[in-house]
This record gives C-alpha cells, structure tokens and sequence, in this order.
C-alpha cells in the first residue's frame, strides 16, 4: 500500500505519517526532510536549498525529483511507503506518475487533511522538535512539558523556516501551486477528505478507519 498525505503546511502530515507508519509498517517520505538532509550534509547543494527552504520558496522540481527518485526505487520502499510534502504542483504530479510507472508501483490512497488557515499559523509557529528523542511538539496544542517529556529544555528546537513570515508566503504558495493538485486528486476514487481542524488522536481514529478498509485490499 502507497499512500498520498496531502494537505496545506502545518496540516499535520508529518504527526499523521508518523503514526501511520507505525500502525500500518509503511515508510514515510518527506520530500521536506529529504531536503534538510541534503543541507545538513554541507555541501554547497545544500547551501542553496537552505536559501530557498528559508524564504518559503519551493525548491526545483528536478532537484526534489533526482532525491525522490533515489528513495522510490529502491527495494525497502516498494509499496509500503507515505508521501508526505509530494507532489506540490502539477509538474510533480506527472513526474511522481513517471516513477511510479517506472517502478511498477502505484498509490491506493489519497488523504487530504483540510485546515483553517488560522490554525496553520498556530501550528507552524509553535512547532518544536527535540533533538534528542526525535518527537514534535507545539507549544500552543501539545507542549512538550505537558506530555511527559523527559529531555533537557536546550534540545528543543525551531525549524528555521517556521516563522511567522515564512509561514504566510508557504501558504500563499499552497494556495497557488498546490490547490491545482489537490483539484487533480479530488477526482480519484482513493480520494479521502478529514477535518484536519481536529485533535491529532481524533484525526488519526478516522485515518485509521479509511486505511483499515484499504489495506485489506492492497
Ligand atoms: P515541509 O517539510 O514539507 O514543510 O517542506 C519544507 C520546505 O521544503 C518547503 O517549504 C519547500 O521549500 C521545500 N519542499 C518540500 N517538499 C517540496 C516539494 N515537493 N517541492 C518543492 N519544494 C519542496
């Protein structure tokens, strides 16, 4: 089973994905980690991605597509994965169709995670990762000294294209390039829409359900 995450910044799929993968034995593939990876090595790649990630910009459709690519087709990915962040624009839609063809797998599920924009704001604006123990948290929903978190404060850490600005132009640009995707999914059969306005448990008792039906038959 493949499955598509879709839905605007700070909808919530990286938290949804996480728990998925863990319910359901997939893999996640952020296109967005896949990309800090590439900076984290240093190189100088890596040093123009950064720029980009940071003014809230989308990074080129060949660069996400040679990092995504890799990923695809490789034996440990072979459909068993989540897409989290892919595709954001048309192009990558039929360049995501080409992999797949190529690789001779194919999606079963679509998940749209619909949110207000308001709470994206809160979403995105509070969210903190721990360096340590590798877990989210958001200082306005779901802080970290209210969920038995156990790790120093200094381990917690802001991404650093998760501010109030960057935050508004990442919107402005979903609502631009990506909204067209989501018209394209819409009309797919393994299209699914959740209120993702809700808590993280209740949206997962509803991913939960959509995904047990699927799985039986993929
Ligand atoms: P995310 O972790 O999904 O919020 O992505 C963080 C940033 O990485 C985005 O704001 C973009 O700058 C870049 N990015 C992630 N996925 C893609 C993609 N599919 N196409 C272009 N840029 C991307």
């Amino acid at each position: 089973m493949n499955l598509i995450l879709f839905g605007p910044p700070g909808a919530g799929k990286g938290t949804q994905s996480t728990l998925i993968c863990e319910k359901f034995n997939l893999k996640q593939i952020s296109t967005g980690d896949l990309l800090r990876l590439e900076i984290n090595k240093g190189s100088v790649l890596g040093k123009e991605i950064e720029n980009i990630i940071n003014n809230g910009n989308f990074v080129s459709d060949l660069i996400v597509l040679e990092l995504l690519e890799k990923v695809i087709s490789s034996k440990d990915y072979t459909n068993n994965f989540i897409l989290d962040g892919y595709p954001r624009n048309l192009n990558q839609i039929k360049n995501l169709n080409d992999i797949l063809n190529k690789n001779n797998q194919y999606i079963s599920g679509i998940i749209f995670l619909n949110v207000h924009k308001e709470i994206i704001k809160k979403r995105i604006d509070g969210r903190v990762f721990c360096t340590k123990c590798k877990k989210m948290f958001n200082t306005y929903f779901n802080p970290p000294n209210k969920n038995n978190h156990t790790c120093k404060d200094e381990f917690l850490q802001k991404r650093s294209d998760d501010n109030l600005k960057t935050i508004l132009h990442r919107y402005d640009t979903y609502m631009d390039q990506t909204e067209p995707v989501l018209d394209y999914y819409k009309k797919d059969s393994s299209f699914y829409e959740i209120d993702g306005n809700q808590e993280i448990s209740d949206i997962f008792v509803e991913i939960n359900s959509i995904l047990s039906n699927l799985s039986n038959w993929h």
